[in-house]
């Protein structure tokens, strides 16, 4: 099969196996494509499928799953934080973010697990060649993306993380939660002399809002030397330096206005594709117990997301 052409039809059969994803909107998600093409690839039987789940309609598909022997589901905007009271249990990285990305369904009894911090550093690992141990690392931003990311460069090893972000509270209270996993944290407000001598200390930058992405109907970003680059307020290329690694965790356009900038400047880039990715990973083989077709899965998203910018 051309897995950049996405999978054929599944042929069902009376022995399938079915996983999904449930959000509210679910129709723009890559996850079913990416699912799909890899149980192709591995010739699998396996289907995964998209449910539009409204809030008032949660309980009740958390029933369905039971009752239907759906082996998981990936759970997105607006559910994650929402599943958790109607979950029978959780993993580790999922009560330390504080949400659920995954369930699995364990013989009826639903897991609630977290991929997306998982994914993120198995994505600096595999596509940057990052490890994060030791590391001094900058996010931006404290929202749900920024929670589950932080707290698991802080499982993975990261000496110390900086969380700067518009809401100064929001970073505190974060920052006071990495701690508990093992790293110095520290909380900074969007101060452009703090955090030019923050990027000067650190080792990663996780760019972690909504900054540089693209809206619906957005023309492509401009390439070459005439393109602007708009980077998060207050931040400036000249700060970037090429011993960082930047992992800006916007995907649309593909290279964001920081991923530019970042290139000029030699850092090392771990793209936005590559959360997406590797959470979509993880996710597969917790519920298949089998090694993902990585080279089948990066393909098929990438294509798409080719299609899209
Ligand atoms: P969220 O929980 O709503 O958090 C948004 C964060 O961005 C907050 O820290 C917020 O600051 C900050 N922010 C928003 N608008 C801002 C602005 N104009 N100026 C400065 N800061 C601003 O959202 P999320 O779920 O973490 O998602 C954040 C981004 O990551 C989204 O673009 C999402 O698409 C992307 N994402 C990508 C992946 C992936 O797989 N690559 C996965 C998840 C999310 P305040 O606290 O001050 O409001």
């Amino acid at each position: 099969m051309n897995a950049a052409a996405g999978p054929s039809a599944p042929a069902l059969t009376g022995g399938t196996s079915v996983v999904g994803i449930i959000g509210d909107p679910v129709a723009h998600s890559l996850s079913p494509l990416m699912h799909n093409s890899a149980f192709a690839a591995l010739g699998l039987d396996w289907v995964y499928v998209p449910f539009h789940v409204e809030n008032a309609d949660l309980p009740r598909a958390m029933d369905g799953l039971r009752g239907l022997g759906v082996r998981g589901v990936n759970v997105t905007i607006p559910h994650k934080s929402a599943v958790m009271p109607l979950l029978d249990r959780f993993t580790e990285s999922a009560a330390a973010a504080g949400a659920v990305n995954t369930i699995i369904n364990k013989d009826g009894q639903l897991v609630g697990d977290n991929t997306d911090g998982v994914g993120f550093v198995r994505s600096l690992r595999d596509e940057a060649d990052f490890v994060p141990d030791n590391a001094r690392v900058l996010v931006l931003g404290a929202g749900g993306a920024a929670k589950a990311i932080a707290v698991e460069l802080a499982r993975a090893g990261a000496r110390r993380i900086v969380i700067a972000n518009r809401t100064v509270e929001r970073a505190r209270q974060l920052a006071a939660h990495v701690h508990d996993y093992g790293a110095e944290a520290s909380a900074v407000a969007l101060d452009a002399a703090v955090l030019r001598d923050v990027v000067a200390d650190s080792d990663l930058f996780v760019q972690t809002t909504p900054a540089g992405m693209a809206a619906a109907g957005d023309a492509p970003a401009p390439a070459g030397d005439d393109a602007a680059l708009c980077l998060p307020e207050p931040f400036e290329q000249h700060w970037l330096h090429d011993g960082l690694v930047v992992a800006d965790i916007v995907y649309t356009p593909l290279k964001t206005p920081l991923v530019r900038a970042a290139l000029e400047k030699n850092c090392t880039i771990a793209p936005g594709w590559g959360m997406l990715l590797y959470q979509g990973v993880e996710a597969f083989e917790r519920w298949t117990g089998t090694e993902a077709p990585v080279t089948v899965m990066r393909a098929a998203l990438k294509h798409a997301l080719r299609d899209e910018s």
